[in-house]
C-alpha cells in the first residue's frame, strides 16, 4: 500500500484520541516505509524529482537499491520484531503502546498488496516467511478502492463525533 493511505490507515485508528493521537498514528502508520524507503530517497533526491516531474515511472529497481533498503525494510515489515519492540515498549512505558498498532496494521495491510516480485512482505522475518503473492496495491482499481474506504472511514468518524 502507498505510504500516505498507511500513515491515514493509522491516523483512522487514533483519530477518536484527538488531534496529537491521529497524528502520531499517522506517522508511526508510515514509519515502517520511511524508515526504510525513505533512506533511500533522501539519500538520492534527483529519483524522486524525476519521479514527480514524469521522467521516471514506477518503483525503484532493485538494482538501484542499496542493501540497507532490504535491511531495513525486513526490520520494519516484521510481526516477530514489532511483537518484541511492543513488549520491550510496555515493559519501559510500565503500559501498553497502543501507538504501534498502526505500526502493526502497517504491516498487515501490506502483507495482501504486495506481489512475490517486488518486496513481499516479509512478516516472520527472521523466520522463514510463505511469502503471499498479493494484489499489487499501485493499480488504479485498487488506489481508488483503497481511498474510496478511507473516505468512507474518515467520514463516520466526522460523523461520530459530531453526535
Ligand atoms: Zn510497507
Amino acid at each position: 500500500m502507498d505510504v500516505v493511505a498507511h500513515g491515514l490507515w493509522g491516523g483512522a485508528l487514533f483519530c477518536p484520541r484527538g488531534r496529537k493521537n491521529f497524528l502520531a498514528g499517522f506517522v508511526v502508520g508510515m514509519a515502517p516505509d520511511l524508515l526504510s524507503f525513505g533512506a533511500f530517497h533522501v539519500m538520492r533526491p534527483g529519483w524522486i524529482v524525476g519521479r514527480l516531474a514524469g521522467e521516471i515511472s514506477g518503483p525503484p529497481p532493485f538494482a538501484l537499491l542499496p542493501d540497507y533498503v532490504f535491511y531495513a525494510y525486513n526490520v520494519t515489515h516484521s510481526l516477530i520484531v514489532w511483537a518484541m519492540a511492543f513488549f520491550l515498549l510496555w515493559w519501559f512505558m510500565k503500559g501498553p503502546p497502543w501507538l504501534i498498532f498502526a505500526w502493526a496494521l502497517h504491516i498487515l495491510c501490506d502483507i495482501p498488496t504486495h506481489g512475490k516480485s517486488y518486496f513481499p512482505t516479509p512478516f516472520l522475518w527472521p523466520l522463514p516467511t510463505p511469502f503471499v503473492d498479493g494484489i499489487t496495491w499501485a493499480t488504479p482499481e485498487f488506489l481508488a478502492g483503497n481511498y474510496l474506504c478511507l473516505v468512507l472511514v474518515y467520514g463516520g468518524l466526522i460523523f461520530y463525533r459530531r453526535r
